[in-house]
């Protein structure tokens, strides 16, 4: 069995579909940036401070 695959909250695709502009929803940043459950991408220092985790990591 495959992980649970996140869909962008925005175009509703998977991550590796989404064309969308990927920025860090809390800092702004487009550095190392993901997907996590909630349907928004966040960056890997914001996501280690507030326990997000992306699809691999679930
Ligand atoms: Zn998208
Ligand atoms: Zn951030």
């Amino acid at each position: 069995m495959g992980y649970k695959e996140f869909k962008c909250g925005v175009c509703g695709r998977l991550e590796d579909r989404c064309d969308c502009i990927k920025y860090c929803a809390i800092c702004q940043t487009d550095y190392r940036v993901r997907l996590t459950e909630d349907g928004q991408y966040y960056c890997a220092d914001c996501r280690e401070a507030c326990g997000y985790k992306t699809q691999e990591e679930v």
